[in-house]
């Protein structure tokens, strides 16, 4: 019998209690025994109690908790030699020779000092007699997995780590909050959050919380007299309107000399310099602290999974490695490379080679550094001279999703920066065949980013007939150069149709670029569209909510959740909740599933049950809806349980947009302005989607987007999120050690 060992270690972080339960029940499904080893390394040397033997029901009801429930802590005896005997000791007594170490850098840096040593440790123990010499054979070699859990984003080897969604959560709605109360006052603020090496926290809650300035370790100000730069831009920004000054500062931000930046300093400098009324705020444990994000509980669970399916794989046997995210794609990558290149970051801020610091945080940290440049601005560059300047439209279309709004300010702030006229079109396409143009300008998205909704206006209307023509004719009376759509399905039919008819109306020959907007995540050309994730999050909070409602009775809860014929939100919103059984549109409902899972819930009641939670896409299957399986399970239940239905939705199309959403939004239109400028300035414009794909912006060509449609179910034909159709399989099933299941 394999025998595996995980534990959570240093800082916790919300999402680490999700790896616990994909690691378990991975381990548990594998036919693998799962050790938790409590307390971190401290539990390890302890041995004893701490290091416990789990089962599928121990990790249940664990996935919306913060922090960890094994423990974790800082242990200094681990750092020394001895220390790591008497810890290999303890796993050699319980036969573990494979780990997964969930923790920071100093973590998996221990981890890894540990299986370097392995072979002389357990020769150690041998020659004492504590172990016996067939044993230090057996388990000759440590196997380990690491999971990187820390909030602050700050390793190389995965493009997030768990928690820093949370983390980025929590900021954002502080900023959010401080936003409304500055305002109102006229107040300054200086918001510190963590990084001491990383400013990932604080550049991304800046762009995301629409803040004026930000101040990273990685790229201090560029000036030695920065304060005068900074509060020059402050000061413009009153002038032109601004209610409210929010500076964000990472706890490690420092100069160009190297010298620490303090919040209370740059409260100084705003109090005196401005004469502004400035507050400090230090968001501190707030930021590890409440339940995870959809994505930290589905990418630990994912990256919890495959951690254990690797340990257990031959080729990996001795080896330490570090399993993380590319994109949507889990990557595997030796462990020491990765934390060799955390550790340059910091070596080259010590250094002072900030240019070689930001090269190792990557491209997109990059640029998103280079966008919030331009979006705290108090005002426009001047035009380079000699541009033409352009007369683009933006314009929403489809149902609304939250960070819309988010992509159409990017947009226009950054094209008026370029020294073109952006004109916002109202009301969808309907407003483009009515001639609803407004020109927008800078301050006039002032404050959208953190709206949901759609400010513009948005519909399903797709034009025909007569439409076309006035569509055409209003572009040429504004003399419009490109068009931006940020929509859904309807939306991108629409332009399409546009798009087809370039022959017939000249006023169509000009560049459209297509940004995928829309809670059900069915666009072709991207991995994940705008809006999905805040819709992720509405629905998983709503979940959340329902279990607690039905902990004191026996019941079953059908949730039938948005999606169209997409069902990635019912998939990633079951994986989210613990949800034992999804229904989605993809694979469709018959009577011998309804019957297999009314006999699945007949068992598990009659053994204890208290919950059962299902979900279901809203187009699952037309005759089997969700009020007959709710009647279907209620009637077979024979009195074991009753069952209640929850329509979500609405709300799941509404609610200010995540974190996670307000960056993608800017990212991606940033990209779209890009390439309509690009080809408004080429003898053949082209026209395209943009999407993230993997971890990239990728644009496809309109030619190529039919091709990748599926018109009859409106999605598109390859869904990269049903790989993780297995990884939910194994969450739910009923345990193998046979205890009742509980939900979660
Ligand atoms: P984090 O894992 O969040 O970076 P720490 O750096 O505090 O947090 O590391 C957590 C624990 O990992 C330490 O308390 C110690 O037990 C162990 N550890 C860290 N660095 C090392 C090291 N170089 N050698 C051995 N153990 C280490």
């Amino acid at each position: 019998m394999i025998k595996i060992g995980v534990l959570t270690s240093g800082g916790d972080a919300q999402g680490m209690n999700a790896a616990v339960r994909a690691v378990v029940r991975t381990g548990l499904a594998h036919g693998a025994d799962v050790f938790a080893i409590h307390e971190g390394y401290q539990g390890m040397i302890d041995g004893g109690k701490r290091i416990q033997r789990m089962s599928w029901s121990d990790v249940g009801g664990i996935l919306h908790q913060g922090g960890t429930i094994i423990g974790s802590a800082r242990c200094m005896a681990f750092r020394e030699r001895a220390g790591r005997l008497q810890a290999a000791y303890n796993l050699v007594l319980h036969g573990i020779d494979r780990l997964v170490v969930i923790g920071g850098d100093g973590s998996l840096t221990g981890a890894n000092i540990m299986r370097q040593e392995w072979a002389g440790l357990l020769a150690e123990l041998a020659e004492q007699g504590r172990i016996s010499a067939e044993n230090a054979t057996k388990y000759e070699q440590l196997t380990i997995a690491g999971l990187v859990g820390s909030i602050d984003n700050d390793t190389a080897g995965t493009d997030m780590t768990i928690g820093a969604d949370t983390a980025l959560h929590r900021i954002t709605a502080a900023i959010d909050a401080i936003t409304s109360t500055a305002a109102s006052h006229q107040r300054a603020f200086v918001v510190e959050v963590m990084g001491r090496h990383c400013g990932y926290l604080a550049l991304m809650s800046t762009i995301a919380g629409g803040a004026d300035w930000v101040l990273i370790p990685e790229s201090p100000p560029d000036v030695d007299d920065w304060e005068t730069t900074m509060c020059d831009v402050l000061r413009k920004g009153r002038e032109i309107g601004r209610r409210d000054s929010i500076v964000v500062i990472a706890e490690g931000a420092i100069d160009r000399q190297g010298n620490h930046i303090s919040a209370d300093y740059v409260k100084q400098v705003l109090e005196k310099r401005l004469g502004e009324d400035t507050r400090v705020t230090i968001l501190g444990h707030v930021q590890r602290g409440g339940s995870p994000s959809a994505f930290d509980r589905n990418m630990s669970t994912m990256t919890g999974a495959y951690a254990v399916e690797a340990l257990l794989e031959d080729v990996n046997y001795g080896k330490a490695f570090l399993v993380g995210m590319s994109g949507n794609q889990i990557t595997q990558k030796p462990l020491m490379e990765c934390i060799e290149r955390t550790h340059a970051v910091a070596a080259a801020i010590a250094a002072r080679n900030f240019e070689t610091a930001m090269d190792l945080r990557g491209s997109s940290f990059r640029e998103s550094f280079g966008i919030l440049r331009t979006l705290v601005r108090a005002l426009p560059h001047d035009p380079p001279p000699g541009q033409k300047p352009l007369r683009l439209a933006v314009m929403n279309a489809g149902a609304p999703a939250p960070g819309m709004n988010m992509a159409v300010r990017t947009a226009v702030r950054l094209g008026v920066d370029k020294g073109h006229t952006m004109i916002g079109i109202n009301h969808g396409f309907r407003g483009l065949v009515e001639g609803d143009f407004h020109e927008h300008g800078w301050m006039s998205v002032n404050g959208w980013m953190n709206m949901g909704g759609s400010n513009l206006g948005t519909n399903r209307t797709v034009p025909d007939g007569s439409d076309f023509y006035a569509i055409a004719r209003n572009f040429e009376e504004h003399a419009i150069d490109g068009l931006l759509v940020i929509g859904g399905w309807s939306g991108y039919l629409a332009a399409l149709e546009l798009y087809k008819r370039r022959d017939v109306f000249p006023a169509f020959n000009i560049p459209i670029v297509l940004m995928p907007a829309t809670i059900d995540n069915d666009l072709p050309g991207c991995e994940l569209s705008v809006g999905a994730d805040t819709a992720l999050n509405s629905i998983m909070e709503a979940v959340d909510k329902i279990k607690q409602s039905a902990v004191a009775s026996r019941r079953v809860f059908v949730v039938e959740v948005m999606g169209q014929y997409c069902g990635y939100l019912a998939l990633m919103s079951a994986l989210a909740t613990g949800a034992e059984r999804v229904y989605l549109p993809e694979e469709g409902v018959t009577l011998s599933d309804l019957e297999k899972d009314v006999r699945a819930l007949q068992t598990g009641f009659r053994k204890g049950k208290r919950l059962g939670l299902i979900i279901r896409n809203e187009s699952a299957n037309v005759v089997y809806t969700t009020q007959f399986m709710a009647a279907l399970f209620q009637e077979e239940g024979g009195g074991l349980y009753d069952v209640r239905t929850a329509i979500l939705g609405h709300l799941q199309q509404g609610g200010d947009p995540t974190p996670f959403d307000r960056l993608q939004a800017s990212r991606l239109a940033y990209r779209c302005i890009n390439y309509l400028i690009e080809q408004a300035g080429s003898d053949e414009p082209q026209s395209a989607a943009v999407g993230i794909v993997g971890s990239k912006v990728r644009f496809t060509s309109m030619d190529d987007l039919p091709r990748l449609m599926d018109a009859l179910h409106r999605r598109p034909k390859e869904q990269w999120w049903l790989r993780v159709r297995p990884i939910a399989l194994i969450m739910s099933q009923p345990g193998p050690d046979a205890t009742p299941v509980s939900v979660g």
